[in-house]
């Protein structure tokens, strides 16, 4: 099984902080992490190497240091990464970043499936995993928990619903994006360390992947982060204090009567 894992960098969660100007990321000077959730699909692909064989690549699009994000994952036991990095890229919204990484993956050749996270800590959307399945017309299957079997060309997952769990069986190639439930990541090992040093990491520019400059950067994005705020929390409180039983029975029937209003009871 061929695998490919798209993970992205993100800023360590306490460090992040936003341009309220740009409503962009503010990455400059702040610590950056692999996705915490990426660790899951990196987790899940390295379980469906170890059952069915095969080769997983990690790809993530992002500034240069985003290579130490793929060396993490290569630390973990991914067999090869790659970088698609170009400042043609900053500014991409969610369907920018999903049109760079579905054609960085064409170049990969064939692959049997995609494995997402359910979202990144920093834009927090979890729309790229299903935009990526979109652009390269690919089946999908988000909030996977747990993968079960892959015969005849057919994988079958589990995904987390509302009120329990949805078997599924998906037809490859396709995407998935995980949830934490998929299994706990393993640690990257001492061996792997030292391979993920030694690996040479290829980097797909812009010219690389012959993309359209009309639908990448902010001038490409159809979305824009029009105003951030920070939402102001207000209450309002009353507060019924009773000196008898016939003061508690009043205060009853006013706490009552407030949740009626509001249609609580
Ligand atoms: C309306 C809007 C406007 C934006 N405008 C800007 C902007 O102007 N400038 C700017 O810098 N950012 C901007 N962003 C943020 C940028 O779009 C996101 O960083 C990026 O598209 C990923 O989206 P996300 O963080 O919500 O990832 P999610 O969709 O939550 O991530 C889900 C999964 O997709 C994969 N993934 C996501 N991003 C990458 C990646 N880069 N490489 C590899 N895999 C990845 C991972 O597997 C991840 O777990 C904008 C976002 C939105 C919603």
């Amino acid at each position: 099984m061929r695998i490919v894992v798209p993970i992205k960098q993100v800023p360590e969660t306490r460090s992040v902080k936003m341009d309220e100007k740009t409503g962009t990321v503010i990455r400059d000077g702040v610590e950056s992490i692999v996705n915490p959730l990426d660790l899951y699909s990196i987790e899940a692909a390295l379980i469906l190497k170890e059952r069915f064989g095969g080769e997983i690549i990690a790809i993530s699009m992002g500034p240069p240091q985003a290579a130490t994000a793929l060396k993490e994952a290569l630390a973990m036991g991914i067999d090869q990464a790659i970088l698609v990095s170009d400042r043609a890229f900053a500014g991409s919204d969610t369907w920018g970043t999903a049109y760079v990484l579905g054609e960085a993956i064409k170049t990969i050749g064939d692959y049997d499936l995609i494995i997402c996270g359910e979202r990144a800590t920093d834009g927090d959307t979890g729309q790229v995993g299903p935009e990526v399945a979109a652009h390269l017309k690919l089946p999908v299957t988000t909030y996977v928990n747990g993968v079960n079997d892959w015969t005849d060309g057919a994988l079958t997952v589990t995904r987390l619903v509302e009120h329990g769990e949805e078997k599924v069986s998906m037809q490859l190639p396709g995407v998935l994006t995980v949830v934490k439930e998929v299994s706990d990541p393993r640690l990257p090992t001492l061996d792997g360390k030292i391979r993920a040093r030694e690996t040479i990491m290829p980097i797909l520019s812009f010219d690389d992947l012959k993309l359209d400059l009309k639908l990448i950067g902010l001038k490409g994005s159809p979305t824009r982060v029009v105003k951030i705020f920070r939402p102001k929390v207000t209450r309002e409180c009353e507060i019924h204090t009773a000196e008898d039983e016939a003061g508690v029975a009043l205060s009853v029937e006013r706490l009552y009567n407030f949740l009626q209003e509001r249609e609580v009871v």
